[in-house]
């Protein structure tokens, strides 16, 4: 059996949340269940192609997007994020440390959970469709050119 291969729901594993680059896997109980919920009512495949994100694996994707001006343009707030910058981004790249004295989100705690997924859309899917069903189901919907991303960042997590 593979790390985190353990199943959440009919259609869903652990594995699909994990960090692509470490397997760390620490999710909001009820994204799994939403996006179960996304899938029965599309009745179609869903592909997750991202969901919790290390701080290297996050920043590895927004340097992708915008090599070096990704300390700039890096989201802070990301529920994605399983944790905070490293000391040596902090120290390399002092936008980070300006950028987050406006942010309450990220100090406040060292260990995150997740409770983003980004979604592809699928091709027998339209996007309007896509998108509406999706706001039904989660907090925060964003589309993308590639499909939507999806969190649930007022749904309190009890402790
Ligand atoms: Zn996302």
């Amino acid at each position: 059996m593979k790390r985190n291969e353990i199943r959440l729901t009919d259609h869903f594993l652990l594995s699909e949340f994990e960090d692509k680059a470490t397997g760390l896997v620490c999710i909001h109980p009820l994204l799994p269940l939403r996006l179960e919920q996304l899938r029965i009512r599309l009745g179609v495949p869903l592909r997750i192609t991202s969901s919790c994100r290390t701080w290297p694996e996050h920043r590895r994707i927004y340097r992708q997007q915008y090599g070096e001006r990704w300390a700039e343009e890096i989201s802070l707030g990301s529920r994605h994020l399983l944790c905070g910058p490293d000391e040596e981004d902090f120290q390399k790249y002092p936008v980070l440390m300006e950028r987050l004295g406006e942010m309450t989100y990220l100090p406040a705690k060292s260990n995150l959970t997740c409770c983003a997924a980004d979604v592809r859309r699928p091709e027998e899917v339209s996007s309007r469709t896509f998108e509406l069903v999706a706001r039904s189901l989660f907090d925060f919907v964003k589309p993308y050119p590639w499909g939507l991303h999806v969190d649930l960042r007022h749904t309190p997590l009890d402790k």
